[in-house]
């Protein structure tokens, strides 16, 4: 490729809006432009990491086993309803009306769409197992689109499904994507951890979360250095024993009055600190006066996180309870909705927490002031601009830094992570929801046990950034790079022998396969050496009248502190 053919449009400045660095310099590098919230057009520069990202991903799928095909983005409503998934699930489902009048939803993912195909398509058990992926464009109408392209409502994801006879074959299956995820993960050149989710009512072990590590990362993961225990945030909280912490002690502050307190009276009213939990905060009761709010002794209080409404419940234990609230014990909570003893998975535990908090919302959007939005619990506070930005691990109350770990091995640790994939085993649920059955060995219909594993094929592209960066741009690891290698002509229009040997160069590298860009633009050496740090090329070629003289050409990979000076014959084996 050649710099005067391609596009390339860089920026000194990134936008207000963006806040970390992956956003900035994805702005910068003219790899994402912003079309609306959460909505971005991929330019040229970053739909090449993209492809590549995506090229990785289908070689190890297809490796795997895995077929690809390719569902639509607009979907029947017809089929989400089947699951119940139309109505149940929150505004991140983006639903959309024909000129019939006829409901579409746009997909935030595919289980419906896939589980039609596999009833449709695999009759016999001898058709399993099967896995079925695509990489296709998703739409979830997130509350809190940032980041760029790590939060985006507009992105793409892989996901795949797999259909197999029984448990077992699916825990092979399982296991089958998530050695290719280690596979992907790998050759992305990231540093990662895969951690134990939680499956909610399905029960079992089988569901993992890629996290990438990073400081910027909206999730915790909890591990501990010396074994391979590792959870995220909601699962190792939802098993520890509730270990009483320091409870706040001081007196109660005032009353509250419906329409007129702030969350910040809430949280003081219960003796909480204002935590990233609390914006997200239900009452639920089982006794509600005759305006909606909650009376009686037992307040169940459910500390919801906000950025994952969609299927995801965090439920918390608060010390301090204040008079005439009495906080309910995890055990509590368990027996109150059913779950098993210590356990209190989202899936479990949402058709109960729907309808109480159904309730309370209201009554809690009574309690505080207008801000609130529908479907919304406790707000008026906008995070980073009304309050400073939480920790998030300052939210952790049943499990903290230096407790023993569950496996005895060592103590937990804590550090922050963006989750890039997510394997989950998910057993009958959406082929019972379906009908989706197939003929066995003894020719009786029996449900498909399914499976399904997304990558955020976008996100990783912030997530490779937000790990590999520095003060002048991005370090792209050379798998994922939107161009394995620049060549650099100084003062091409002035010197022929710069000139053929710019293009000679550029003709043998991309004749043995290097994915090679010569910059022909005529830059002056410094602003073209600073686009490409920016852009984050892996290793950059220079070719000026000075080196020529000596035969010689300067290499410098894009973390080197200083060019390395080599011959011509000798650039390729630098490049590859
Ligand atoms: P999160 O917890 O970040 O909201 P999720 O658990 O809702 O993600 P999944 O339903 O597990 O996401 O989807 C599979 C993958 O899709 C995620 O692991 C993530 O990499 C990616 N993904 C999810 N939401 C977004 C988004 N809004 N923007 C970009 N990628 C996303
Ligand atoms: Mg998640
Ligand atoms: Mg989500
Ligand atoms: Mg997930």
């Amino acid at each position: 490729m050649k710099a005067s053919q391609f596009f390339i449009s860089t920026l000194k400045e990134a936008p207000a809006d963006a806040e970390v660095v992956s956003h900035k310099l994805m702005m910068r590098a003219g790899m994402i432009k912003r079309l609306g919230a959460g909505i971005y057009n991929y330019m040229p520069m970053g739909l090449r990491v993209i492809r590549k990202v995506e090229r990785i991903i289908r070689e190890e799928m297809e490796r795997a086993g895995a077929v690809e095909l390719l569902m639509p983005v607009v979907q029947p409503a017809e089929l989400w309803q089947e699951t119940g998934r139309f109505d149940k699930m929150g505004p991140e489902l983006m639903r959309v009306k024909d000129r019939h009048d006829r409901d579409f939803i746009i997909q935030p993912t595919s289980e419906e769409v896939v589980t039609d195909i596999a009833r449709q398509e695999l009759r016999s058990y001898k058709q399993l197992p099967k896995n079925f992926y695509h990489i296709q464009t998703k739409f979830r109408d997130e509350r809190r689109p940032r980041f760029g392209v790590m939060r985006g409502r507009e992105f793409t994801m892989k996901d795949a499904y797999s259909f197999d006879r029984d448990p077992a074959g699916a825990a092979k299956s399982y296991e089958a994507m998530f050695a290719a995820y280690k596979r992907i993960f790998d050759r992305f050149g990231l540093t990662y951890r895969a951690v134990a989710a939680d499956t909610g009512a399905i029960g079992g072990d089988l569901s993992h979360e890629f996290q990438v590590i990073a400081k910027t990362g909206e999730d915790a993961i909890i591990y501990c250095p010396t074994s391979d225990y590792a959870a995220n945030i909601e699962l190792a909280e939802a098993l520890a024993p509730a270990t009483p912490r320091a409870e706040p002690t001081q007196p109660l502050a005032k009353t509250l009055t419906p329409g007129k307190s702030t969350c910040a009276d809430v949280a003081e009213f219960l003796g909480l600190p204002l935590t990233r939990s609390l914006k997200s905060l239900v009452l639920a009761t089982d006794t509600l006066d005759d305006q909606g709010h909650p009376v009686g002794s037992t307040v169940w209080l459910l500390l919801l996180r906000g950025d994952h409404e969609m299927n995801e419940v965090k439920v918390g234990k608060v010390p301090g309870l204040k008079e005439g609230f009495r906080f309910a014990t995890l055990a509590e909570i368990d027996e109150h909705f059913g779950c098993k003893p210590g356990y209190l998975g989202p899936l479990g535990l949402k058709k109960p927490v729907k309808i109480i908090a159904d309730r309370t919302v209201a009554a809690m959007s009574d309690f505080c002031c207008g801000a609130n939005e529908a479907d919304y619990h406790l707000t008026g506070v906008n995070w980073g601009r009304d309050l400073p930005e939480p920790d998030l691990v300052a939210d952790l109350r049943n499990v903290v830094e230096g407790d023993p770990s569950p496996d005895g091995k060592g103590v937990l640790a804590i550090e922050r992570g963006i989750e890039v994939g997510h394997v989950f085993y998910l057993g009958t649920k959406y082929s019972k929801a379906m009908n989706a059955t197939f003929l066995d060995e003894t020719g009786k219909p029996a449900l498909m046990e399914m499976g399904c594993y997304g990558i955020g094929v976008t996100r990783i592209l912030g997530a490779a950034i937000e790990q590999n960066h520095d003060a002048r741009g991005i370090i792209w690891p050379a798998s994922i790079a939107p161009f394995q290698a620049v060549v650099c002509p100084i003062g091409m229009d002035r010197s022929d022998a710069v000139k053929e040997a710019a293009v000679r160069l550029y003709e043998e590298l991309s004749a043995a396969g290097v994915d090679v860009l010569l910059d022909d633009r005529g830059e002056r050496p410094g602003a073209m050496f600073a686009d490409w740090e920016l852009v984050g090329v892996p290793v950059r070629v220079v070719v000026s009248d000075r080196g020529l003289k000596e035969g010689l050409l300067e290499v410098q990979g894009r973390r080197d502190a200083e060019a390395s000076k080599v011959a011509l014959a000798e650039v390729g084996a630098f490049v590859k």
